[in-house]
């Protein structure tokens, strides 16, 4: 499975600019980043259009050509665009998802990405809509165009800007994806084994549980939950306080 995503805008281009100066472009790739990060941490195979602060051709005509061609090259299986909306009336507010027609076949993953941010995010729901916006109309894989609340609203804006927010929005998406693809994401953290002598990984979240194997000093491990101060990982529960978040 393979995902091509895409952050709105960038160089030149700064999208839309919120009432404090918080630019679309910047918000969007923070969030694609995120995203990319949960997606291949889970398995889910990721290609970006951009990585940077690039706006991927001389012109806003010739940035979407591109972003399109870097989709169609890619063999993604799916499209996600990552925009902000904003509209001239700043209590215009919330999210929605758009598709290229109703027949398309994200229309199911639009819903999900909708759920899951409107769920975690408290955003008011606008719902799934259609548009002929050229990314979404001209790649060839199922896409979505993610607008992800309005930039042009104080509050949402405010929201967008802080950098744990946007980690918790590119989870949502994610975890719409997910569900969309019948895949269970989980938000990892990777952790570093700082016990001396290597560290026990046991059955479940207590010293009474058997031991499974030891990690080695050093060794870097995935941590997908935290239980009493233990941490879930690929091969059993660890005891945290011997993992440094890295
Ligand atoms: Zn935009």
């Amino acid at each position: 499975m393979k995902i091509c995503i895409d952050a709105g805008h960038g160089g030149q281009d700064a999208g839309a600019v919120g009432p404090s100066g918080l630019k679309e472009k910047d918000v969007n790739l923070k969030v694609a980043l995120y995203l990319g990060e949960i997606l291949s941490n889970n398995g889910i195979d990721v290609e970006y259009t951009r990585k940077e602060d690039d706006l991927l051709g001389r012109n806003s005509s010739e940035s979407l050509r591109k972003r399109v061609e870097i989709a169609n090259n890619s063999g993604a299986d799916y499209f996600i665009s990552i925009h902000c909306n904003a509209a001239e009336n700043s209590n215009a507010q919330g999210s929605e998802v758009f598709i290229y027609t109703i027949r398309s076949k994200a229309k199911n993953m639009a819903e999900e990405i909708l759920n899951k941010i409107t769920e975690t995010m408290g955003f008011v729901k606008r719902g799934v809509k259609t548009a002929s916006f050229y990314v979404i109309k001209n790649t060839n894989m199922p896409a979505c165009l993610v607008e992800i609340a309005f930039i042009s609203n104080p509050r949402e804006e405010k929201v967008l800007s802080d950098d744990k927010m946007q980690q918790k929005i590119a989870l949502a998406i994610a975890k719409g994806i997910g569900n969309a693809l019948g895949i269970d994401i989980m938000e990892v953290k990777k952790g570093k084994v700082i016990a001396k002598s290597g560290l026990n990984v046991r059955k479940g979240p207590s010293t009474q549980a058997p031991i499974l194997k030891a990690y080695k000093y050093g060794e870097i491990i995935n941590i997908y939950s935290i239980l009493d101060g233990w941490y879930k990982t690929d091969d059993g529960w660890v005891f945290g306080r011997y993992v440094e978040f890295i």
